[in-house]
């Protein structure tokens, strides 16, 4: 037996087949999703499970998630006690899931379900991690396209590992791939990286990537801007060694500048003059210096973060797909039912 973050569940696989939709503000979509994922999944194999997470959201998304899970014991859903965005959302889903492989699928539809089957067979070849590429990105504006890709091309230059360029977190991972992953308990969770961390053998399979079926991106551009920053400070310190070139950089010029206004000095006098160059250099100085403060200032929030040690996520409800025991860490009230439990620290 494992714990994790507070509920205990059974270590050996219960499904052939976990799949994880981590979902927020998603009640338009979630039937259509649920019917088309059970379409391909039942041709596949008997014991599959479909495992949403309702990332603390403010329509019915829960509701329809009962609903689902009533009709079909296929279904179970994990609640989680608020927003926690969509990394940690995922995250929870992947430590209750109980499949030998787990694929992981937005909940709009962008990702295409039918897809599933060739992500089982390159399982089945022996892959760990099964990830799909997008080759098209429809219904997205030539900006997000763009910004996307400067971002792939700056984080495959500088991070320690490479993370394949439009991939999302649409993939099938097998069984010890997600054991692997579920050690990771960093707070700053950038999935994508992460993913690319644990290693194992990893196939692409590309498909369209189709446009939203209903609802709103839950992205905007400065969520976007962060998230790259997420991504480049928890995957690599580059950054910090930037500042230092920079600031090395910015002395040699103020050092040769220094040289010629002597030089100047010598050759032709001075008439206090100087005030534009003065204020000049100060300013450029300063900006340097606060980018150096605020690039520092990233990593030490990180650590800030990071030794506050806090749960990743609080559970309000786990509801497993089928009637299978869960034991709370102070004697649960109901069979199958977590309720607000506090957290133990994972030993
Ligand atoms: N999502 C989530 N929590 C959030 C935001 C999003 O669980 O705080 C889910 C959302 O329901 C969807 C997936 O993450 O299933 C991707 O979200 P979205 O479609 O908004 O992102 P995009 O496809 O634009 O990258
Ligand atoms: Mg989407």
């Amino acid at each position: 037996m494992k714990q994790h973050e507070g509920f205990v569940l059974p270590d050996q696989s219960l499904y052939c087949l976990s799949v994880v939709v981590p979902a927020y503000n998603e009640e338009e979509v979630l039937p259509e999703l649920y019917r088309r994922l059970s379409a391909v999944l039942s041709g596949f194999c008997p014991n599959y499970e479909i495992l949403f997470v309702n990332d603390g959201s403010r329509d019915g998304t829960l509701e329809v998630m009962r609903n689902l899970k009533t009709a079909d014991a296929h279904v179970g859903y994990v609640n989680l006690s608020r927003n926690f965005g969509k990394e940690i959302a995922m995250t929870a889903g992947l430590d209750a899931a109980r499949g030998d492989a787990v694929v992981v699928i937005d909940a709009d539809l962008q990702d295409p379900p039918e897809l599933i089957p060739q992500l089982i067979d390159g399982w089945r070849e022996g892959f760990d991690v099964v990830y799909a590429r997008r080759v098209s990105r429809s219904g997205e504006t030539w900006l997000k396209k763009a910004t996307a890709s400067a971002f792939y091309k700056t984080i495959q230059r500088i991070g320690p590992v490479s993370i394949p360029e439009d991939v999302g977190d649409f993939r099938l991972m097998s069984r010890r791939a997600v054991n692997a992953l579920k050690q990771i308990r960093e707070r700053h969770r950038f999935m994508k990286g992460l993913f690319a961390w644990i290693g194992f053998s990893q196939k692409a399979i590309d498909y369209q990537r189709d446009a939203r079926f209903a609802g709103e991106t839950k992205w905007n551009y400065w969520k976007l801007w962060n998230f790259a920053i997420e991504g480049i400070t928890s995957f690599s310190i580059a950054p910090l060694k930037v500042s230092t070139y920079l600031g090395l950089f910015v002395a040699l010029l103020a050092f040769l500048y220094a040289i010629f206004v002597i030089y100047k000095t010598i050759m032709f006098g001075d008439p206090v003059k100087g005030y534009p160059s003065l204020m000049a250099v100060v300013l450029f100085l300063g900006g340097i210096q606060l980018v150096g403060i605020g690039l520092l200032g990233e990593y030490v929030g990180r650590m800030f973060v990071e030794t506050k040690y806090r749960p990743l996520y609080l559970l309000d409800e786990v509801i497993p797909a089928e009637a299978i025991k869960l034991t709370g860490t102070h004697g649960n009230e109901q069979p199958g039912v977590v309720t607000d439990l506090p957290i133990s620290q994972q030993s």
